[in-house]
């Protein structure tokens, strides 16, 4: 079978697309340069790659420019979407390519018979944003989609991104007939294949190198697991809807004492900005991603694997 991964260079879809090939598939993967070796060398490096995987440019923003490449094609993994904080003009730089880009790749989708179902990388983002008060005993599942206006009010710009983007898909996807299925993993950890560092490994980083720390609390979930997800909800016929994947959601005081218990010989920090927590934990409902047949690899483990990675690739050194 031939799919394709759009933003094939990036943390999580360089996961998929070695998943992919490991599988048998034959994949397309779209990069805006398909000729920048950080984006590349690692896939040109997976197993299967020089026989079943082709890469390709096309630009979010761009319109059709998806077309040609999905033609043909089984199933599309669209995954590109930019993920960093602090834009300087938020509707240009996230927005856009995140809203646009994915009403641009579902248009090249429909056009293309081939393209049995549609998987989109949403977010927890989209998820969690709710007027719902949270605390330790609430358990948040795929019912609930974050308030657009909430986010804006908070200046939560990528969260914004993610949550109009996963909107607009359903929409486009009802009205045209595509069959549409979304993963919302929280903060995506694990070992990076590509060479360059993602925002989720610079949390980490942040959390080992930093003086001192926002005490927030974030959902994590390991990238081998969300590949694999990713791959079930095409593999699986009747995989529909929307799957949350968070092993864990705990504030970065519980991740530092874990780091500072597995590595004493790391410098983390010794203290957050304040004692105030930042937001309180929550639960979140791990029935579908299990009826999908993905265990949730504890967070303990992907920490750890996070941390052994940036050593391996001397982004830390202990
Ligand atoms: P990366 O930054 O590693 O990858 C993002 C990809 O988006 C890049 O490969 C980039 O492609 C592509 N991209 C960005 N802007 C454009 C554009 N204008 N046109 C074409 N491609 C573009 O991030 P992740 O792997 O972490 O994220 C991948 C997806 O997962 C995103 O949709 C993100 O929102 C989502 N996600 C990530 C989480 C995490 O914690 N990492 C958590 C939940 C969801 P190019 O190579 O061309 O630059």
């Amino acid at each position: 079978k031939v799919v394709c991964v759009t933003g094939a260079g990036g943390f999580i879809a360089s996961w998929i697309v070695k998943l992919l090939l490991e599988r048998g598939y034959t994949v397309r993967g779209t990069l805006r340069d398909p000729a920048d070796p950080k984006k590349t060398e690692h896939l040109h490096a997976l197993e299967g790659s020089a026989e079943r995987l082709q890469l390709f440019k096309a630009d979010l923003l761009d319109e059709g420019s998806f077309d040609a490449i999905v033609e043909g094609c089984d199933c599309v993994f669209h995954t590109a979407s930019p993920f960093y904080n602090n834009p300087k003009d938020p509707q240009v730089e996230l927005i856009d390519p995140a809203v646009k880009g994915t009403l641009n790749v579902l248009g090249s989708c429909k056009k293309a018979a081939s393209v049995k179902r549609v998987i989109l990388t949403s977010s927890m983002a989209a998820v969690v944003f709710t007027e719902k008060p949270l605390s330790p005993d609430v358990v948040v599942d795929e019912t609930s989609y974050s308030i657009p206006e909430l986010c804006e009010k908070a200046k939560e710009w990528y969260v914004l991104s993610k949550t109009l983007a996963e909107q607009a898909a359903w929409k486009f996807s009802k009205d045209n007939g595509i069959d549409l299925v979304t993963i919302n993993p929280a903060v995506v950890i694990g070992p990076l294949l590509q060479p360059t560092l993602n925002t989720s490994a610079q949390i980490i980083l942040y959390l080992i190198r930093s003086p001192v720390y926002l005490n927030y609390s974030f959902g994590w979930v390991n990238v081998k697991d969300v590949a694999l997800a990713h791959v079930l909800a095409f593999e699986t016929p009747s995989a529909s809807g929307r799957y949350g994947m968070v092993d864990k959601v705990i504030h970065f005081s519980e991740v530092v004492k874990i780091i500072k218990d597995m590595y004493p010989s790391l410098p983390v920090p010794e203290k957050c900005v304040d004692d105030e927590l930042f937001a309180p934990t929550y639960q979140v409902s791990r029935e579908r991603i299990t009826s999908l047949g993905v265990e949730l690899t504890p967070f303990e483990t992907s920490l750890k694997e996070t941390i052994e990675c940036l050593k391996e690739k001397g982004f830390v050194s202990f």
